[in-house]
């Protein structure tokens, strides 16, 4: 036994250890889906915890890279995806280098906010009073308004 554990060495986390956040999962990675088709899916990855320490939880890219705070347990469904999509856009903004997910009507970074107990995702809007901040979508449907057009998807004929 060793009294410190190496806090390098994560473990993934498998399907059923937190519902909760298996499901807020799921909804932001069809998001990530929707807007970065080229990126594998996120998970959630586990470093041991040590001493009065628990195990930490962090959202990481399908290479085990994570990047910000630890999940904090939610109790509720809405707040385990607030949660997952702030640690979701931390890690894929700060290891990918770039602003996600990008409203296409701004082009601007948006940000997890609940929207009546409904986790969305919202844009700061235009510099015009006439384009102000908005909610773009529900997490988990950005699908629904900003899909990245794929070359090889079949276009839909009207006839
Ligand atoms: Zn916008």
């Amino acid at each position: 036994m060793c009294a410190f554990p190496d806090r390098s060495e994560p473990r993934l986390v498998l399907d059923g250890e937190h519902p909760l956040w298996d499901e807020a999962l799921a909804a932001v990675n069809r998001d990530l889906a929707a807007t970065l088709p080229d990126q594998r899916p996120l998970r959630l990855i586990a470093y041991p915890g040590y001493e009065d320490l628990d195990e930490q939880v962090y959202v990481a890219l399908s290479n085990g890279e994570a990047h910000g705070s630890s999940l904090t347990p939610g109790r509720s469904a809405a707040e385990a995806l607030m949660a997952v999509a702030d640690a979701a856009q931390d890690t894929v903004s700060e290891r990918l280098w770039r602003a996600w997910p990008v409203c296409t009507v701004h082009d601007l970074g948006m940000h997890p906010r609940d929207a009546d107990g409904r986790p969305s995702w919202w844009c700061a809007g235009g510099s015009r009073e006439s384009d102000p901040a908005h909610l773009r979508a529900a997490i988990g449907e950005l699908d629904a308004v900003q899909r990245t057009p794929r070359p090889n998807r079949k276009r839909r004929k009207s006839r």
